[in-house]
């Protein structure tokens, strides 16, 4: 079945919907959008990487509530007693340097969080949405990655953490709509960026971006010619509504990402160019397992989702150095991350 965007705001509003992970990046931007098309929607978070300013405009509605609590523990019976049509789980650090801070607890977040939501999913019939990642390819051989692809993940290194957290919520979620508990849908959300990215956050867009506002040394790991394909915040937010809305029969994991794959340096020159910096660019070591390569392969969310991105680079960081703009006037930048814990070879 084909869904179109008016079908996916009929199937979104007046429902209840809980998403985990709502105070970060890309969860703060997927609440305003389910209140926005008429949701109640309760966010469940434990601000380990959110933010309680990404908050304050949602906080503002009377369909919009706030539920802090840990996924790793057992849920809350203020979650437990109620009932939800939707839950999305985005709740689990994306940065590297964040979520090798306290790698024990991020794979339990993925394993025995995902876990705990799949169970209140089970309880109350809700549809449930993992939000999974490109990182469950590894360093991949196959180019662009499709999601047959099975991966080239180390599990004992830095990354597995993440990675094999991923790779285990996935399995659980798959074992779970295959027992008949339940409707899954998994998303394998490639690179994205966007306002809201904090400039704490580690990652490659919000560092750069912070560094040449700044006028810092722009760090580059490697020798920069490693390539990411940067997907715009709103583009991924629909691709993950269209896929909840999606009701074919179990589709697998989608690829959710920009196809337009650029190098570090080629990122580093657009923002150069954009902001006007004229910070030097620095070579730093590229951090262990770090991929070489990464490109979706987007056909699977184009058939079943009629989704593509609609953003480009330079739309999305024109944006997104705006709000860094009007974010460093309230809080400076505090300083290239000289504390980045990342291992390097
Ligand atoms: P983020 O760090 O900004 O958001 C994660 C949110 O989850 C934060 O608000 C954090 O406080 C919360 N959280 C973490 N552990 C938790 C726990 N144990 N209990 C409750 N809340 C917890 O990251 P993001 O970029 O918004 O990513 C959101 C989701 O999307 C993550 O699951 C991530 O793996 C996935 N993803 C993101 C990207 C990307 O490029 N942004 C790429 C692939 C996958
Ligand atoms: N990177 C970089 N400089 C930075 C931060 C990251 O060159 O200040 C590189 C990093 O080594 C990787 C790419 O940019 O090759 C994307 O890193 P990020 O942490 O954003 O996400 P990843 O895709 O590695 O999870």
């Amino acid at each position: 079945m084909s869904v179109g965007k008016g079908t996916v705001l009929m199937k979104t509003k007046d429902k209840t919907i809980l998403v985990a992970g709502g105070a970060g990046f890309l969860g703060s931007h997927l609440c305003e959008r389910l209140v926005a098309e008429g949701a109640r929607v309760v966010c469940l978070d434990n601000f380990l990487t959110g933010d309680r300013g990404n908050l304050v405009k949602l906080q503002r509605s009377s369909r919009f509530e706030l539920v802090e609590a840990d996924i790793v523990e057992p849920l809350p019976a203020r979650l437990t007693k109620r009932k939800f049509d939707e839950i999305y789980n985005l709740a689990c650090a994306a940065s590297p340097p964040l979520y090798q801070a306290d790698p024990e607890h991020t794979l339990m977040t993925s394993v025995l969080g995902t876990h705990h939501l799949l169970k209140l999913a089970h309880a109350c019939g809700a549809r449930f949405l993992l939000t999974s990642t490109s990182e469950v390819y590894g360093d991949p051989d196959v180019h662009p990655q499709v999601e047959t692809y099975r991966g080239n993940v180390n599990c004992t290194g830095p990354r597995a953490c993440y990675d094999e957290g991923k790779r285990a919520a996935e399995t659980l979620c798959f074992d779970y709509d295959r027992l008949g508990r339940g409707l899954v849908r998994v998303a394998r959300i490639f690179n994205t960026y966007g306002p809201r990215l904090s400039s704490e956050d580690g990652r490659v867009v919000s560092n750069v971006v912070s560094q040449a506002l700044a006028s810092e040394d722009i760090t580059v790991f490697g020798d920069g010619s490693q390539t990411r394909s940067f997907c715009y915040v709103a583009d991924t937010v629909d691709g993950l509504i269209r896929l909840m809305a999606h009701d074919g029969p179990q589709p697998g994991p989608v690829n959710i990402g920009n196809p337009v794959e650029r190098t570090i340096r080629e990122l580093v020159d657009v923002v150069l160019t954009l902001t006007g910096s004229s910070s030097e660019v620095v070579f730093r070591p590229l951090p262990i397992d770090d991929p070489r390569r990464r490109k979706p392969d987007i056909g699977k969310a184009e058939r079943l989702l009629e989704w593509s991105p609609q953003t480009t680079l330079e739309q999305g960081l024109r944006a997104t150095i705006a709000w860094f703009e009007t974010e460093a006037a309230k809080k400076p930048f505090a300083g290239t991350k000289d504390d980045d814990i990342r291992l390097t070879a």
